[in-house]
Parts: C-alpha cells; sequence; structure tokens
C-alpha cells in the first residue's frame, strides 16, 4: 500500500496501474487482451502508446478512459481506486477528469463550434457567463477563435479536430485521452494537432495519445510499446525540440 499523503497530491500519479488484466469471454474461449500491465504516469507526462492492431491499445485505452473496467488487477486515477466502479460512478469520473479526443471528432452538428466546446460545461453545471468565457478560451488555445460561430461543417477536418480537442480541455481535465486523434487527418492538419498537443504538454498537461504511427509518437515525451496485452518497452525520449509556438498554417488562414 501507498504512503503518499492523501490529499491534494500534486506528486501522485494521474495513472497507476498494478497488474491489470482484461479477458472477453470466458474459459476456454477468452481472449486475453491485456496480460498484466503495470504502469505509471506522472503529472504533465507526455505518454504515446504503440503498438500493431490487436494488441491490447483500445481494450488499454478503454480502461484508462473509465469507459470499461479489468478483470483484474487495479487502477487507480489521481489516486482514486476506478477498478471496480458501476457505470454510473464511471460516468462520473469521466465527466471530471477525462478529456477525450477520438479518430472520429465527435461533435454535434447542429451546435455551433462555441456551443459544442460549452457543452461539457453545461453537463458540470457551470453557469452561461463563465462557461462562454472558458469555451472562448479554449477555443482561443487551439487557434479557433475566429471560428466559433461556425457549424462544424463549415470548418475543415482539420479545425473540426482542434475543436474536439479545445471541448477536451474547457474542463480542465486531469488527463487528456486522445485516440488516433490525426487517424482521419492529412498531413499539415496533422502537423496543427500535435503543435496544439506539444503546447499542451508544455503548459503541464497530463496526456496519452494512441497511435500506430512513429512519426506521431515522436512528439510525446515517453512511448510504450504494447505487444499481445502486455507492454514490452517504455521509453522516455530524451532532447525533444521546443514545441513550436503558433499555428502557423491555421494564422495564416484566418
Ligand atoms: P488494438 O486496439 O491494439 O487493435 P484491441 O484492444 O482492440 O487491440 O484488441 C485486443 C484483443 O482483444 C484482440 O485480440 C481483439 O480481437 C480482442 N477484443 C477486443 N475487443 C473485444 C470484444 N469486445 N470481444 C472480444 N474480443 C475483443
Ligand atoms: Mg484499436
Amino acid at each position: 500500500m501507498t504512503t503518499r499523503p492523501k490529499e491534494v497530491g500534486a506528486d501522485r500519479p494521474v495513472i497507476s496501474l498494478r497488474d491489470l488484466c482484461k479477458e472477453y469471454g470466458v474459459s476456454d474461449l477468452a481472449v486475453h487482451a491485456l496480460r498484466g500491465v503495470n504502469l505509471e504516469v506522472e503529472r504533465g507526462d507526455y505518454l504515446a502508446v504503440l503498438g500493431a492492431s490487436g494488441s491490447g491499445k483500445t481494450t488499454f485505452m478503454n480502461i484508462i478512459g473509465c469507459l470499461d473496467v479489468p478483470t483484474s488487477g487495479r487502477y487507480l486515477l489521481d489516486g482514486i481506486d476506478v477498478s471496480f466502479l458501476d457505470e454510473s460512478q464511471l460516468a462520473l469520473v469521466r465527466r471530471r477528469k477525462i478529456g477525450f479526443v477520438f479518430q472520429s471528432f465527435n461533435l454535434i452538428p447542429r451546435m455551433t463550434a462555441l456551443a459544442n466546446v460549452e457543452l461539457p460545461l453545461a453537463y458540470a453545471g457551470v453557469r452561461n457567463k463563465q462557461r462562454r468565457q472558458r469555451a472562448l478560451a479554449a477555443l482561443a488555445l487551439v487557434g479557433l477563435a475566429d471560428r466559433s460561430n461556425h457549424m462544424p461543417n463549415q470548418v475543415s477536418g482539420g479545425e473540426q479536430q482542434r475543436l474536439a480537442i479545445a471541448r477536451a480541455l474547457v474542463t480542465s481535465p486531469t488527463l487528456v485521452l486522445a485516440d488516433e486523434p490525426t487517424g482521419n487527418l492529412d498531413t499539415a492538419a496533422s502537423a496543427d494537432l500535435l503543435a496544439v498537443l506539444d503546447r499542451l504538454s508544455a503548459a503541464g498537461r497530463t496526456i496519452v495519445m494512441i497511435t500506430h504511427e512513429h512519426d506521431i509518437a515522436a512528439h510525446a515525451k515517453r512511448q510504450i510499446h504494447m505487444v499481445d496485452g502486455r507492454i514490452t518497452e517504455d521509453n522516455r525520449i530524451v532532447g525533444l525540440a521546443d514545441p513550436p509556438p503558433l499555428l502557423a498554417s491555421s494564422m495564416v488562414a484566418s
């Protein structure tokens, strides 16, 4: 058991996994998707999770994102044991602690950019004026201040994904979780998106990004490799360049 101080805990890991296992199905037919994963992710770290298709990345992400629970083992998220919570408890933890960025953006089509970004704050009960201020600040952070009244289909794919990042950030989550965030983007839009993540990381955000592309993973501070439900490599990347100061292409375009 841990002897860390119980409150505040700026020094406690954001993610702590102990011998985490996930099986789908039972007995002889069970698929062992995770086979004893141990991992600590410190506050402010930027982790890329690499691995071939079928290695367990999505299962891993679903569990650390509190979308699913492990079959055995322990998961502490920001010091809270979430291994055995029920669906409504998991939903609460998700809303409070995690900002999701999915490959497919998941924006609401009939709502403006601003309203999409405000939505998590509305769920959290934040009042109108403060909601607006925080959403506008998040939009500015991803270089989309001038797109606040556009509908999602009136902006480019890259801008939609940055909108999704603004929405993920606006609640100041403990953890930003990105699943193949550049999967549907072209090279220029990917570069802009990675620049946003680099800046978030430089600002102290904790980020976990799932990807199967090595040049995308190269932006992280640390890379883990998954093979057949296990972590086989865990490398800290040294000598990272400073993140680019601003989004060059979007600034020119606006
Ligand atoms: P990845 O995201 O790296 O491709 P997954 O976590 O999706 O890996 O899958 C890991 C293993 O678990 C694979 O063998 C996959 O077929 C299996 N699997 C994933 N989800 C399910 C499920 N809902 N039911 C049964 N098997 C599953
Ligand atoms: Mg997957």
